[in-house]
């Protein structure tokens, strides 16, 4: 259960909005947990080797902890599970793009 959390990484941040917010991230937490994107989520670690990419660009060696869609999955929702789409970082490089990005 708390791993199921850990990986749908934009509920945390969003739990304070309003009920559209709330809606999107029902919907997200069921698409994190779904079938398909375990599969493909599985696949992209591994061919990362459980490794955080953007870590290993700066010479270090951090385990991902989650798979990041590079173009977000909401606005390119035919790249969801597009592995080209997809890389593994750890939560620190996660943080930092998300903020980024907002
Ligand atoms: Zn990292």
């Amino acid at each position: 259960m708390a791993d199921r959390l850990r990986f749908a990484p934009d509920l945390t941040t969003q739990l304070e909005g309003p009920n559209p917010v709330q809606v999107s991230q029902k919907e997200a937490h069921d698409w994190y947990n779904s079938a398909d994107w375990k599969r493909v989520r599985a696949r992209v670690l591994a061919r990362d080797k459980k490794l955080c990419q953007v870590c290993l660009t700066r010479g270090r060696t951090t385990l991902a902890n989650m798979v990041h869609h590079k173009l977000k999955r909401i606005e390119y929702p035919h790249l969801a599970y597009t592995e080209s789409n997809l890389v593994s970082l750890c939560w620190g490089c996660h943080a930092k793009l998300d903020h980024a990005s907002r």
